[in-house]
């Protein structure tokens, strides 16, 4: 496996630029979002925003990806690619975000609700955002990898959710994917040790039912073997010397939420 590649103070304020311009787009997005929309219209959006932001859309062309955004609904849990599809009421939609500014790139995810949501998802949606602060925690220098994982998986098992095993989260920094990879389930003081100058997007993916998952045919979009649905919340963070610094940000996002309904 590659090394873990530090940054210094001056690099991570460069990525903490890149990662809240994913949060500001995945607030622009957020004000988009609701029934009858497509998810290509909320991928057009997105990619204007961070081109009029002076910035490079992370995920157009990786790996030959044709999006944006990564757009999951429902039993889809990550890697969804934006189409025709009509977000319909009830749905959960994930949409991740990825951006490059300054050589650095930013990741982030946030699933929604579209429209009013039954308590069992808002229950999903809830404890797997909750889930990503318990990892958050972790991310302190002298700690390690699996720590974190611990942490995620610890508070999701009460819940008898499925946790996803084979994506993981990353580190991240002038590459999408860098070393070392952070898995939302493990053993406690197992993996690298932390440190600060380490920037790592943290990132579970938690599903109502089975943790196993399947690809689609269209060679990207992931999705649970039950088809019963799926959440995931990503922060690209800084491991900190006592607490973890969170580069990317939810606040602009759930000022829109606030005011939508
Ligand atoms: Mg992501
Ligand atoms: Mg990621």
């Amino acid at each position: 496996m590659a090394a873990i590649e530090l940054k210094t103070v001056e690099e991570i304020e460069l990525q903490r630029e890149s990662s809240l311009l994913v949060g500001k787009t995945l607030a622009e997005v957020a004000r988009h979002i609701r029934p009858g929309v497509t998810t290509l219209s909320l991928d057009r959006i997105a990619e204007s925003f961070i081109r009029d932001h002076g910035a490079i859309p992370g995920f157009k062309g990786y790996g030959g990806f044709p999006g944006s955004l990564c757009i999951s609904v429902n039993d889809e849990v990550v890697h969804g690619i934006p189409g025709k599809r009509e977000l319909r009421d009830g749905d959960i939609v994930s949409v991740d975000c990825g951006v490059l500014k300054n050589g650095f790139y930013g990741d982030s995810a946030y699933t929604f609700a579209v429209g009013d949501i039954s308590p069992e998802l808002r229950l999903l949606l809830d404890r797997t955002l909750s889930s990503l602060y318990e990892g958050i925690k972790m991310a302190v220098d002298g700690n390690r990898v699996g720590d974190i994982s611990f942490a995620i998986q610890n508070y999701i098992d009460q819940f008898g959710y499925g946790i996803v095993r084979e994506l993981v989260g990353h580190g991240v920094g002038r590459k999408l994917h860098e070393a070392p990879e952070v898995p939302n389930f493990g053993r406690r003081g197992a993996g690298p040790r932390l440190q600060t100058g380490m920037v790592i997007a943290i990132e579970p993916m938690i599903n109502l039912g089975t943790k196993n998952i399947t690809q689609d045919a269209d060679g990207w979009t992931i999705r649970t073997s039950d088809r019963r649905p799926s959440a995931h919340f990503e922060h690209t963070v800084a491991i900190g010397k006592e607490k973890a610094d969170i580069l990317s940000s939810f606040e602009m996002i759930e000022e829109v939420l606030k005011n939508t309904f």
